[in-house]
């Protein structure tokens, strides 16, 4: 159940070097490479600056793009750093709650997959997200993507969009529940180069969670269960298996104590925080 990568934090946290050398380690060792890349404009601004280059050409001179990469937020990029995602097999890990907090930019996912490259949904880290829930960053990225359908320069139908007060997407636009539902799992798992997980089929690991969809958080949205589950609050699971083994029970965690786990959490980030 333990798989290593190697994911230096960033290009400006680590050396040229050491991306380098974890390149030519990562493919020595056939173990997948991951870092955080194209978050932010400040970003693209310290590599044109340092290096002359933008952070897709220059993680392509250390040797990183190919199919065994794949990049957290990978926002701020053109035309012709996506078509060169799509050629590497580079995937990309959107993380739309990070990147709605720390206002880096809403990365160019309807791009991405029409061009072929694969998308899976990250939650970034603790620094920058309040939760780490899956659901709810499902539920942000078809969110986020709909926000950004409506901010596109006007054309076509669309024209009006901005003035109008009308309900702008049709159920069968961009994004749907079930294409974000796709892209937290189907989408993951080709990410990560992954062909057993990602759906519920004879022959896949035994990983998924259930709901409770008869309850007041999801009354009145039942007609479509997958809607429902995307678009209401995301709620806690009722029972979790990973791996044939069932980790939440009724609501409840298996496998520890919770109680000291959650007091000693918050005691330390106060330390922290103080
Ligand atoms: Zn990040």
């Amino acid at each position: 159940m333990t798989r290593i990568v190697l994911a230096p934090c960033s290009p400006f946290s680590v050396s040229e070097d050491l991306l380098r050398e974890t390149a030519v380690l990562a493919r020595d060792k056939k173990v997948m490479l991951h870092t955080h890349l194209c978050e932010t404009l400040d970003e693209e601004r310290y590599t044109l600056e340092r290096f002359g280059k933008r952070p897709v050409e220059w993680m392509e001179d250390l040797g990183w793009l190919g199919d065994d990469v794949w990049f957290a937020h990978a926002i701020h990029v053109d035309d012709e750093e996506i078509a060169k995602f799509a050629q590497n097999g580079c995937g990309a890990a959107h993380c739309p709650c990070s990147n709605m907090r720390l206002a880096s930019g809403i990365a160019p996912v309807k791009k991405y997959l029409h061009a072929g490259v694969k998308v899976g949904l990250g939650v970034d880290g603790s620094a920058s997200n309040d939760s780490s829930n899956m659901l709810l960053e499902a539920r942000q990225a078809m969110l986020l993507s709909r926000l950004q359908m409506g901010l596109l320069p006007p054309e076509g139908p669309r024209k009006h969009f901005l003035l109008s007060q009308s309900h702008p997407l049709r159920s069968n636009e961009w994004m749907t529940a079930r294409q974000a539902l796709e892209l937290a799992t189907l989408g993951g798992a080709a990410v990560l180069g992954r062909n057993d997980i990602g759906a519920l089929e004879a022959g896949k690991c035994a990983d998924f969670f259930t709901l409770d969809l008869n309850t007041i958080n999801y009354a009145g949205a039942l007609h479509d269960p997958v809607a429902a589950v995307l678009f209401c609050a995301p709620q806690n699971a009722r029972h979790t298996v990973i791996n044939g083994r069932t980790v939440v029970e009724d609501g409840r965690i298996t496998t520890l104590d919770m109680e000291p786990v959650i007091a000693a959490h918050n005691r330390h980030s106060r330390e922290l925080a103080g």
